[in-house]
């Protein structure tokens, strides 16, 4: 029985034009996310026959497989609901107070997180993330879906630099894909993710209809 599902879209796969084409929503959250969503189950059930047969030889595989379709499952679920078409400019409150204080003002934060998402190596996201240890905001780069991120962290505001997300329309421009996607960042979302993870709770459970788990 699948465990996980692919979430809908709160938006039509053509709302966020002009800055992302409908063409690579629809691929994105239909081919893409729900192959990591397919991945995620499929794994789970090998765990399972592993578990029967009681034989563990495949298990370090396994292991890595479920990592990385469970956490590109959870990042694009907050991917689609931190953008909006009517997203972009600034947080304020204290989402705003606490970029300000933990990286010197918004526009420092802008221009780290940018490089993170611009200057990944091969595939992945650059994310603001909350960590509880330090109770602090930090920015991390993210390889593939789930390398290079502390296991603590819980992100709140998710970039995809993957070639999916940009290429069809923004060819080998990068920057300039993730320059307009500023424009759209649903600062609602992003400051409900950020009480909720100053509260103890992950923000990845934030998901539009209901939870990542059926
Ligand atoms: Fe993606």
């Amino acid at each position: 029985m699948p465990v996980y599902r692919l979430p809908d879209l709160t938006y039509d796969y053509g709302a966020l034009e002009p800055v992302i084409s409908g063409e690579i929503m629809q691929l994105h959250h239909s081919a893409h996310h729900a192959a990591y969503v397919k991945g995620a189950n499929t794994t789970l059930e090998q765990l399972a026959e592993m578990r029967q047969a009681r034989d563990l030889s495949q298990l370090p595989g396994l292991e890595r497989t479920l990592a990385f379709h469970l956490a590109g499952h959870s990042l694009h679920s907050m991917f689609w609901t931190n953008l909006s078409a009517d997203g972009g400019d600034r947080p304020d409150g204290e989402l705003a107070a606490a970029i300000d204080e933990f990286f010197g003002g918004f526009d420092a934060f802008r221009a780290e997180l940018t490089a993170a998402t611009a200057s990944v190596q091969g595939s992945g996201w650059g994310a603001l993330a909350w960590d509880p240890l330090g109770a602090r905001l930090v920015v991390h780069q993210i390889h593939d879906h789930h390398i290079t991120v502390a296991p603590t962290s819980t992100p709140l505001l998710v970039f995809d630099a993957w070639e999916h997300a940009f290429y069809l329309q923004y060819r080998n421009v990068k920057t300039g894909y993730i320059e307009r996607l500023w424009s759209l960042v649903n600062w609602a979302d992003v400051s409900e993710r950020f009480a909720a993870a100053c509260e103890g709770r992950h923000s990845g459970l934030l998901v539009p209809d209901g939870g990542v788990r059926s």
